[in-house]
């Protein structure tokens, strides 16, 4: 199942017991069905729980009966009959006579709470995002520019600014940013998907910020490997033309665990000595040792 999927299978969940809430969500849906005109209205959708959804919904805010029809691999709603359609027409408001532009009536979105179940119908018919393995982005497609324009107010209100963008024909409306669309799906009633969203995002950052760490500390070890390295590579130059003799008294037991204990870190190599020796005590030793055997060269 996609993420866009699952979102909609939340979102169509949304308990319908406002009234006003119910027919904001079916205008939602009506300005972006496939056809919606005084002729005919058609709704097609990919997705089962929308199209159960859908009836649900022709059915309680216009008392509309209207099973889906399977169309290859779409579910789709027509509704035909004059009466029908005139009865839609009327309670979103609209002249059954004047029917060039279909602008949006914000008088059917009385309440709040309707601008959020008139978007929740919006997005099942228009939406998809990306799921929490992607890119944060949830896009709308709004069809015409005017209500693209509309709805774009609509969020405004809300407090959230999308993108507009044109594809084809038809304009878009989309969010980037991870905050915003998760705020837009809770708002629409789809809070468990937001969350799954915002989850990703902060096991993400701990994922990278551990990998920081690990980096940084490789890159410690590397760094000491390297040094040992050297040091081990300069006592043997000295042992073998001149054995360990050669090495003032004071350094020999250093050459001598330094070359049993290549891999030791300095703080382990000093806890060898007898009596331990601090860090900072070792570090010049090993100076010394390096520097003396750079002379013998
Ligand atoms: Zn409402």
């Amino acid at each position: 199942m996609s993420f866009s999927t699952e979102v909609k299978a939340e979102l169509c969940r949304v308990s319908m017991q406002r009234a006003c809430c119910t027919r904001a969500e079916a205008y939602g849906v009506l300005l972006h069905a496939s056809v919606f005109s005084h002729k005919e209205i058609r709704l097609s959708t990919e997705n089962v729980f929308v199209a159960r959804r859908l009836q649900a919904l022709l059915q309680r805010a216009f008392s509309v009966d209207c099973a889906p029809q399977r169309a290859g691999r779409k579910l789709q709603h027509t509704v035909g009959e004059p009466a029908q359609i005139a009865r839609i027409f009327d309670v979103l408001g609209y002249d059954l006579k004047s029917h060039l532009a279909y602008h949006l009536n914000r008088n059917v979105l009385e309440n709040d709470c309707c601008v959020a179940a008139f978007l929740r119908g919006a997005f099942l018919m228009a939406g998809t995002v990306a799921g929490p393995d992607k890119k944060s982005h949830l896009e709308l497609k709004a069809g015409r520019q005017s209500l693209a324009g509309e709805e774009t107010s609509l969020l405004l209100d809300l407090g959230l600014s999308p993108k507009q963008a044109r594809r084809g024909n038809s304009c878009l409306l989309y969010f980037k940013e991870g905050a915003s669309v998760e705020d837009f799906l809770t708002r629409i009633g789809a809070p468990r998907a937001a969350m799954e969203l915002m989850q990703a995002k902060v096991e993400k950052n701990i994922r990278n910020t551990i990998n920081r760490q690990v980096n940084c500390e490789t890159a410690n070890l590397m760094k000491a490997a390297d040094a040992s390295a050297r040091q081990v590579a300069a006592i043997r130059a000295v042992l073998d033309r001149r054995g360990e003799e050669a090495f003032p008294e004071v350094l020999r037991e250093t050459v001598r665990l330094r070359l049993a204990y290549p891999t030791d870190s300095l703080a382990e190599l000093a806890q060898r000595f007898d009596p331990p020796i601090s860090k900072p005590g070792l570090s010049h030793r090993l100076k010394k040792i390096t520097e003396f055997a750079s002379k013998e060269d």
